[in-house]
């Protein structure tokens, strides 16, 4: 009965921690990542603050989400 317990509790503990892993590992690609001006097109859009982005090309900031931006894409 005991064993079980804890197999359980274990093969919780470990989905978590790869969730938390996961996530952790996508943020931190996503304040690393550079990406597209919305003003210039070059992807030298970087996250200067949080929610803030700021273009290393053009000098053009942008606020976004804490950690990624979604330029308006219209054409
Ligand atoms: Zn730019």
């Amino acid at each position: 009965m005991g064993k079980k317990k804890k197999e359980t509790i274990r093969g919780l503990g470990a989905k978590y921690g790869g969730t938390l892993r996961k996530r952790n590992s996508r943020v931190f690609k996503m304040l690393k990542a550079h990406r597209e001006c919305p003003s210039c097109s070059s992807m030298k859009l970087r996250r200067a603050a949080t929610g803030i982005w700021t273009c290393g090309s053009c000098g053009y900031t942008i606020a976004g989400g804490a950690f990624d931006v979604t330029p308006p894409k219209r054409t």
